[in-house]
């Protein structure tokens, strides 16, 4: 039985993997955590889930969060951004990798993409760095790596923290290490469309620094991050005639940030870490829908794919190709005769600055001219999960000809 394969069957080719892939295994670990009767809640098997996942990326420290949402929104709260302070973002990712950012008096700076990885296009955020520059956050899109060697010479020596979103990245690789454990701050997502899924919903956060480790525990578990010392040198101002033998130990003296309950709970992490076993075989299926595709149309003059650099292992969260320009191609009609022939197609991401949220902050088309052009006119991106099956790889391939035979006529 896999749900992930009964429900894709819905579409005849999906686009999204929403069922997840969840098995025999699942269902057996799942029997173990309820049959158990121990808690439901920060028990063992988040522990356990949040060690083997810190092992995993090579990070000192993994906290399960309730999302990927959250897991960024932390990584904001971690920062302590000041009125004035920038950030370097990536404007072609999910609006959730800056979305934290709304709320705060800072000034975004979206960075331009390379038109190759969709990555944030490193000699421009050289450009962009300024001394007010507090963060970059960035994503590595798609599952593709960004050059983080590159961008962690540029930013280390100035202070900036960088924070990648992974969300796309587990399963990946770069120079022989893991996303998560390439910059500062590693969020992860456990949403069903994801390489694994923790039922559904979950996040992670990774880093190595042990204050971090001590704070992020402390907001997810509705335990405000304050810096408390001890009150007992202030006792004599209190009036005495009030609170006569007044001897409270702890004074709250600045609160950082007010807690919040984002943890994960024990049958979620007790799946996540099954999924995590299941991790090569996942992301081996997916690689080999993105190589049957890859080969399918390498040769052709009219389309172009994604290179992958012979250092990195793409996680192929994503698959992306580019209609070439000149050509005679039009994109969005070979979407539309795509979709008519049953493949479903999502184009991901409408650039950042240009939603509304970000455009009433002053953001602007021009701003970043690859990453509007090669959306409103270029870029492709196809089904490519594990539910699908061969036979919704024939069926794709099939009508991936057809389309572009009738896109040149
Ligand atoms: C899925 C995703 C997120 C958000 O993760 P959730 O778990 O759905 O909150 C953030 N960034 C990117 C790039 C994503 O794909």
């Amino acid at each position: 039985m896999s749900t992930g394969m009964s429900r894709a069957a819905a579409a005849e080719v999906p686009f999204p993997m929403l069922g997840g892939v969840l098995d025999e295994p699942e269902l057996a670990v799942l029997g173990e955590v309820l049959r158990s009767g121990d808690r439901l809640s920060q028990g063992q098997w988040r522990d356990r889930f949040e060690r083997a996942f810190a092992d995993h990326v090579g990070a000192r420290h993994a906290l399960t969060v309730t999302s990927g949402t959250v897991a960024l929104e932390m990584a904001v709260r971690l920062l302590d951004l000041q009125p004035g302070d920038e950030v370097i973002a990536t404007p072609q990712t999910f609006q959730a990798t800056v979305h934290a950012l709304l709320g705060l008096p800072v000034t975004v700076r979206f960075c331009d993409i390379d038109a190759n990885s969709l990555n944030i296009d490193v000699a421009r955020m050289a450009e962009l760095v300024t001394p007010r520059t507090r963060a970059v956050m960035l994503v590595h899109y798609g599952g593709l790596p960004a050059p983080m060697d590159e961008i962690m010479a540029i930013t280390r020596p100035r202070g900036i923290v960088v924070v990648e979103d992974c969300a796309h990245a587990l399963g990946a690789s770069y120079r022989g290490r893991r996303p998560g454990a390439l910059a500062d701050i590693g969020c992860f997502s456990f949403h069903s469309s994801k390489t694994i899924t923790t039922l559904g919903e979950g996040g992670m956060i990774t880093f190595d620094r042990d204050d971090w480790a001590e704070r992020v525990a402390r907001i997810r578990g509705n335990d405000c991050d304050g810096v408390y010392r001890a009150a007992t040198a202030r006792f004599d101002e209190v009036p005495k005639a009030l609170y006569p033998g007044l001897a409270h130990t702890h004074e709250c003296v600045t609160v950082r940030d007010p807690g919040t309950n984002a943890t994960m709970g024990e049958p979620a992490a007790a799946v996540g870490l099954v999924q995590l076993g299941r991790l090569a075989e996942l992301s081996a299926r997916r690689r080999h829908v993105a190589g049957v595709l890859d080969d399918h149309l390498r040769d052709r003059d009219d389309i172009r794919i994604q290179a992958v650099p012979p250092d990195v292992v793409h996680g192929r969260h994503l698959y992306t190709c580019f209609v070439e320009p000149g050509s005679g191609i039009d994109r969005n009609a070979l979407i539309r005769s795509l979709e008519d022939l049953g493949v479903e197609m999502w184009l991901r991401y409408f650039p950042l600055h240009l939603l509304p949220e970000w455009r009433s902050r002053g953001h602007d088309f021009g701003e970043c001219p690859t990453a509007e052009r090669l959306w409103f006119g270029s870029q492709l991106n196809l089904p490519c999960h594990p539910a699908l099956t061969d036979i919704h790889l024939e069926r794709l391939v099939a009508a991936l000809d057809k389309a572009l035979a009738g896109a040149r006529a």
